[in-house]
């Protein structure tokens, strides 16, 4: 009897432990764990800076190699140049060389005949004379042919010279094309470690800025956030805008700017003017605002309990922020205004006035901090709101 008491004792204990374990890796944060994941963002920004000079650096050489690599081209066509030059003066002076020989040998020859070196030879009247005239024709003969040798040589060795710098030209065309186009690749991973590096650093301002929040708001370190944050619930979300029509939706697509293939995080909202009042979809607090990005301008995101379920609702793009990191909202408060014109200069990704709206499972910022998470969390805001198809407008939240 006792034996079964202890081993009850040991269960009851091994149960409440590992319910303690399971909430404590889900999403009970403290401020603790939160001030963590902040330093990790802060190193993944520190090891993109480093990246990023690298790149840079690896860009800035592929571009002076094809900058020596064009003189190379340059020098190397006017040696063509210069050889074919040389050659056409070789091809005149053989043709001259044999024009002279010729003249002589002429001069020399009494009779026309098949052998004018023989017949020039043999009618010398004596051996002197003989002897003579043999000496000049092998001198005259050999000088020729010494010297035709030699300019037919140059004229090879020219050719050949020729071959070889067109051999190179092509080689070092080669050589452009390919760094070209590793320049192309390393201005995409530029690209996207640049967006990255910017997400990190405005997710380092917030995240801070909403540790800030729960220290002031009197949160302990160890104390789990959601025992210190009251979010007022609420049982569905509407519109962000009174009117509006969609313009992109959630998913993939081609980028209208970029012109890559990649997730539209957000649900697009056109047919408003810049500084039409943007609503909160629901009750809620905000967690998260984000100034000014290069890519996504100004950015508020709120904290919903819809049904018990935690739910994150952004927004992008907007003109101004109305709001600040803990405000209670419900669905009646302006967060913000439509931006993402010619109002929102610092914003280069955005064509046009418009709300890129997003949902996401869990509260962005603090049961998560990175924006890859957030991402991955994202849901299809057409399959949670009643949106109409594309172009068709609505008039009421
Ligand atoms: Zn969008």
């Amino acid at each position: 009897m006792r034996k079964i008491k202890y081993i009850l004792v040991i269960l009851i204990t091994l149960l409440s432990l590992n319910i303690l374990n399971v909430n404590a890796s889900t999403d009970a944060k403290t401020l603790k764990e939160l001030r963590a994941e902040l330093q990790a963002l802060k190193n993944k920004r520190d090891s993109n800076e480093y990246k990023k000079k690298r790149t840079q650096n690896e860009i800035k050489s592929a571009e002076n190699n094809i900058a020596s690599s064009k003189e190379a081209i340059t020098k190397g066509q006017e040696q063509i140049e210069e050889a074919k030059k040389e050659v056409e003066r070789l091809d005149k002076e053989i043709f001259l060389s044999k024009d002279k020989m010729r003249t002589l040998m002429n001069s020399y020859q009494k009779n026309e005949g098949d052998n004018i070196y023989l017949e020039y030879l043999f009618e010398s009247e004596s051996y002197g004379e003989f002897i003579y005239r043999y000496t000049i024709i092998k001198q005259l003969a050999d000088y020729t042919e010494e010297q035709i040798n030699k300019m037919q040589n140059n004229i090879k060795e020219n050719e050949e010279l020729q071959v070889e710098l067109k051999e190179k030209e092509v080689e070092l065309n080669k050589n452009i094309t390919s760094l070209e186009q590793s320049i192309d690749s390393l201005g995409d991973q530029l690209d996207e470690i640049a967006e990255e590096t910017m997400d990190i650093k405005d997710e380092i301002s917030s995240t801070q800025e909403l540790i800030d929040y729960y220290k002031n708001l009197g949160c302990g370190e160890n104390e789990n956030l959601d025992d210190c944050v009251k979010v007022k619930g609420d049982t569905k979300l509407l519109k962000p805008l009174v009117k509006g029509t969609i313009t992109s939706y959630f998913g993939y697509r081609y980028h209208p700017i970029s012109g890559k293939y990649k997730l539209h995080t957000g649900t697009d909202i056109g047919g408003n003017t810049q500084g039409t009042p943007v609503y909160s979809s629901a009750n809620g607090m905000v967690g998260k605002i984000i100034r000014k990005a290069s890519c996504g301008g100004n950015q508020v995101y709120i904290y919903h309990t819809i049904g018990g379920k935690q739910i994150t609702t952004g927004y992008m793009h907007l003109l101004d922020i109305k709001v600040s990191i803990g405000d209670q909202v419900s669905s009646k408060t302006v967060i913000g205004t439509v931006g993402g014109g010619s109002k929102t200069p610092w914003d280069s990704c955005s064509t046009g006035p418009h709300l890129h709206y997003m949902i996401a499972d869990g509260w962005y910022g603090k049961t998560y901090t990175s924006y890859s998470t957030f991402v991955s969390k994202l849901q299809d805001a057409k399959k949670v709101l009643n949106l109409p198809s594309k172009y068709s407008y609505w008039y009421s939240r």
